[in-house]
C-alpha cells in the first residue's frame, strides 16, 4: 500500500518510533518518502516527531517546491532533496539525532569496522559525511560525498541519515545504526572488538545477494584508494581476526596502525597479576642478582 493516506500514516509511525527510542529531542529530526514519480511527502519544520498528525505533512517537489501543507517543510529539506537527486532507487529518507551514533558522529569517529555480520551484510560501513551548518546549502554537499554509496551515515557534530526502498527500511537502518553505535561503544570500553577478517567481509557481502539485499556499493579494495567514493570503506584484517589495543587507553588507531599482535607477545601496557608468593620470589630473585 502506497497511497498518499498509508505513507501519511507512516510518517507518523516512524516519528513515533523515532521520539520513544530517544533518537529525536524537542522537535529534531525529519522524515520524507517519495509519492509517486515527482512528489515527496515531509515532516514540517517545528514539531516534536512523536506527535504528529497525518494532516502535518507537507507535499513539496523534487526541488522542494511545497505543493500543499499549512505548514513549512523541514529545515532539512535541502539534505533529503540532494539525496533523491543523488540515488533514484532511494524512496524514503530519515534524519534523527540518536545519542550514541552522534557521540561517534560528534567524536569524530565513523563505525567502519567490520564487527557484526548483519551490520556489514546491510549497510557496510558508516562513514561520517564532514561537518556544515545545518539547513544550508553546506550541508547536501557534504552528504552527496557519500551517499552513492552508502545507506546510513553520520553527520559530523549533528546526527545520522538514512535512506531505503521505502519508508521502514530507511527507519530501520537508523535503528541498526543506533544499536551498532552502542555494541561498538561498550566493546571499546571492554578493551576494543575482534574485527572479522577481510576474507569473511568479502564472504558476507557476498551474502548480500543471496538474501536480496541491495547494497549501494561493493566494499574497497584494501587499502583503499583516496577519495574513492564509489565504495566502502571497511577495516577488517587480512588473514584472520584481531584486537584493537589502543582503544581501551581511548586513543584512536587509524587503520594504518592496526597490526595483529605476534603469538606470545605482550601488550607493554597489559596488566600483570602475581601472587602475593609469585611477587616475593620476584623480589627475592632481583636482590639476589643485585649482590
Ligand atoms: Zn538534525
Amino acid at each position: 500500500m502506497t497511497t498518499e493516506s498509508s505513507l501519511r500514516a507512516d510518517i507518523v509511525e516512524v516519528g513515533r518510533r523515532m521520539y520513544a527510542r530517544g533518537y529525536t529531542a524537542s522537535n529534531d529530526g525529519n522524515i520524507s518518502v517519495r509519492h509517486g514519480a515527482d512528489r515527496l511527502i515531509m515532516t514540517p519544520k517545528s514539531v516534536c516527531k512523536g506527535f504528529m498528525t497525518p494532516d502535518m505533512m507537507c507535499i513539496t517537489d523534487l526541488d522542494g517546491r511545497k505543493l500543499q501543507g499549512d505548514r513549512d517543510p523541514s529545515s532539512e529539506m535541502l539534505m533529503h532533496l540532494e539525496v533523491y537527486r543523488q540515488r533514484p532507487d532511494v524512496r524514503a529518507v530519515v534524519h534523527a539525532h540518536p545519542p550514541t551514533a552522534t557521540g561517534f558522529a560528534v567524536a569524530g569517529i565513523p563505525l567502519d569496522r567490520a564487527v557484526l555480520a548483519e551490520v556489514v551484510t546491510t549497510l557496510g560501513s558508516i562513514p561520517i559525511a564532514e561537518y556544515a551548518t545545518p539547513s544550508t546549502s553546506e550541508l547536501p554537499e557534504a552528504v552527496r560525498k557519500h551517499i552513492k554509496a552508502h545507506d546510513g551515515m553520520l553527520l559530523a557534530n549533528h546526527g545520522a541519515l538514512t535512506a531505503g526502498a521505502d519508508l521502514f527500511s530507511a527507519y530501520y537502518k537508523m535503528e541498526t545504526i543506533e544499536h551498532f553505535a552502542k555494541i561498538s561503544l561498550v566493546a571499546r570500553l571492554l578493551g576494543g572488538e575482534n574485527l572479522i577478517a577481510r576474507e569473511e567481509v568479502l564472504r558476507l557481502q557476498e551474502l548480500r545477494g543471496t538474501y536480496g539485499i541491495k547494497a549501494p556499493a561493493p566494499i574497497c579494495a584494501d587499502p583503499p584508494m583516496a577519495n574513492d567514493s564509489a565504495c566502502q570503506v571497511i577495516q577488517s584484517p587480512a588473514g584472520g581476526g584481531f584486537r584493537l589495543v589502543s582503544d581501551a587507553t581511548g586513543s584512536l588507531s587509524s587503520p594504518g596502525e592496526h597490526r595483529r599482535r605476534e603469538p606470545g607477545e605482550r601488550d607493554q601496557e597489559a596488566e600483570i597479576r602475581l601472587t602475593y608468593r609469585e611477587l616475593s620470589a620476584l623480589i627475592e630473585d632481583a636482590i639476589r642478582n643485585l649482590r
